[in-house]
């Protein structure tokens, strides 16, 4: 992700991702009221999440939109975090 985004594209970029999110359909997903997108750098891990009991991120379009290299950043942190970043 380009370091020069805006504040502006960085909130639509969010929103794009969490609209893409398919986290609620996995087994680890947890329901309390968050909208998922964890591999987001601004949103990251979630609150609520503590248990790895699968990962579908593979299979999730942003994946492949944002050439994602990690698994499970609801609990491990932002691809971003996970890099090192
Ligand atoms: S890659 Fe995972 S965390 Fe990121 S939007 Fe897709 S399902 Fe959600
Ligand atoms: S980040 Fe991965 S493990 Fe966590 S809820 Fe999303 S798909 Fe499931």
């Amino acid at each position: 992700m380009p370091e020069e985004m805006s504040p502006e594209e960085m909130e639509q970029k969010k929103e794009m991702v969490i609209s893409m999110c398919i986290c609620p359909s996995c087994p680890s997903w947890v329901e309390c009221g968050e909208k998922g997108g964890y591999c987001f750098p601004t949103i990251g891990k979630s609150d609520c999440i503590n248990e790895e009991s699968g990962c579908i991120c593979g299979g999730c379009p942003v994946t492949e939109e944002m050439g994602l290299t990690n698994v499970y950043y609801c609990t491990r942190g932002s691809e971003k975090e996970q890099l090192g970043k």
